[in-house]
C-alpha cells in the first residue's frame, strides 16, 4: 500500500518539472502531506496475504468471532494485584476489574451497596456473594470488556467462582488463564502497612519498595503524608482504612479458608500458571509476562 501511495507522489512530483516555482513548492508541500496522510493510513490497516483490512473491522471481527480473553489475577492481599494488574490492562488493552476498587467507590459515593459493604470491608471480611456478582455481572457488560478483561479480587469464594463460570457459560466463554501470584504470609504485613494508594486509579505505591517521587521523610523517617502524591497527577494518596495489622489476619484467613479452593476448582482446565511474587517487581513481572504466553 506505502508503495504505491510513494509512486503515486513520485508520479506527481515528476508531472510538477514544468510548473512555475511557486506552483512547485507549493505542490511539493501538498505532496508530503499527502504522502504522511497515505503512510497514516497505511499504519491503520493490517495486511492479510495481498488484501488489506482496517484496524476497526478486526477490532469488530475478533469481538464477535473470538473468545474473550478472561483472566484472573489471583492472590493474596498485598501480593501484587494491584501493582502488576495495570501493566497487563496497558499491554492486551484489556480492562481490569478490581471488586475491591469497585466497592469502595461505592462506599465513598454512599451507594446502596457502599453502605452495606462499608463495616465489613473496613474489618477485613467478605462482602456478600450477591452483591459482588451482580457488580461484576454487570460490569462485564460493558463495551470495554469485548475482548477480555482481568479480574482482580474475584472471585474470592468457591460460590463466586461457579457464578462466574455460569455467567461466562451463558455466552460459550470460560476463564482462560489464572495467574497465581504465590507469597508467604510473613511478608504480607509490611507490603500492606507500607501502601499507600491513589483512589481514583488504583495505582499502589510503597514507602519502602515503591515510593512515589514526591515523598519526603520526617525526621523520625515515617512518610509525610502531604508529599504523598501520585506521580502521573499529583493529586493525594491515602491509605486504606483496611490495610491495618488486625484487618489483615482476618483478611488472610479469609484467603487461606475461602478463596485458596478456587484454584483447586480451576486446576483442571489447564489454565492455573503459578508466579513467585516473592521477589522484586521487575522479577514477577518478568514471571507473569512468561504465565500469560500460550503454552
Ligand atoms: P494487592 O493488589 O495484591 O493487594 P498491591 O499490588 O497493592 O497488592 O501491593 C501491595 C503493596 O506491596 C503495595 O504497596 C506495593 O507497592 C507493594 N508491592 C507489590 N509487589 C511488591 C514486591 N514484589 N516487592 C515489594 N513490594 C511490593
Ligand atoms: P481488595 O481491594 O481486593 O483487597 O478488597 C477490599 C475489600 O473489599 C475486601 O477485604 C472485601 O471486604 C471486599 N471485597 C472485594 N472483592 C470482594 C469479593 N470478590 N467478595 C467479597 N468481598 C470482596
Amino acid at each position: 500500500m506505502s508503495s504505491i501511495a510513494i509512486k503515486t507522489c513520485a508520479e506527481r512530483s515528476k508531472n510538477s518539472a514544468h510548473l512555475p516555482l511557486l506552483a512547485v513548492a507549493g505542490l511539493a508541500a501538498a505532496t508530503a502531506t499527502f504522502r504522511r496522510e497515505e503512510e497514516e493510513k497505511t499504519q491503520n490497516f493490517f495486511f492479510k496475504g495481498d488484501k488489506k483490512e482496517s484496524v476497526a473491522d478486526m477490532k469488530a471481527k475478533f469481538s464477535t468471532y473470538w473468545p474473550r480473553n478472561i483472566m484472573i489475577l489471583f492472590g493474596p492481599p498485598g501480593a501484587g494485584k494491584g501493582t502488576h494488574g495495570p501493566k497487563v490492562e496497558n499491554m492486551l488493552g484489556i480492562p481490569q476489574l478490581s471488586t475491591g476498587d469497585m466497592l469502595r467507590a461505592a462506599v465513598a459515593a454512599q451507594t446502596e451497596v457502599g453502605k452495606k459493604a462499608q463495616a465489613v470491608m473496613k474489618a477485613g471480611g467478605l462482602v456478600s456473594n450477591d452483591i459482588v456478582i451482580g457488580i461484576i455481572r454487570d460490569r462485564i457488560k460493558e463495551k470495554d470488556c469485548n475482548l477480555g478483561f482481568i479480574l482482580d479480587g474475584f472471585p474470592r469464594t468457591l460460590e463466586q467462582a461457579k457464578a462466574l463460570d455460569k455467567m461466562l457459560a451463558d455466552e460459550g466463554a470460560a476463564v482462560s488463564k489464572v495467574v497465581e501470584l504465590e507469597v508467604p504470609d510473613s511478608v504480607l504485613e509490611e507490603r500492606i502497612c507500607g501502601r499507600w494508594i491513589h483512589k481514583k486509579s488504583g495505582r499502589s505505591y510503597h514507602v519502602k519498595y515503591a515510593a512515589p517521587k514526591s515523598m519526603k521523610l520526617s525526621s523520625d523517617s515515617k512518610p509525610i503524608p502531604e508529599t504523598m502524591l501520585d506521580d502521573e497527577t499529583g493529586e493525594p494518596l491515602m491509605q486504606r482504612g483496611d490495610d491495618t495489622p488486625t484487618a489483615l489476619v482476618k483478611r488472610l484467613k479469609g484467603y487461606h479458608g475461602e478463596t485458596v479452593p478456587i484454584l483447586n476448582h480451576y486446576k483442571p482446565n489447564g489454565v492455573v500458571a503459578s508466579v513467585n511474587a516473592n521477589q522484586q517487581m521487575d522479577g514477577v513481572w518478568g514471571e507473569i509476562l512468561e504465565a500469560l504466553k500460550r503454552s
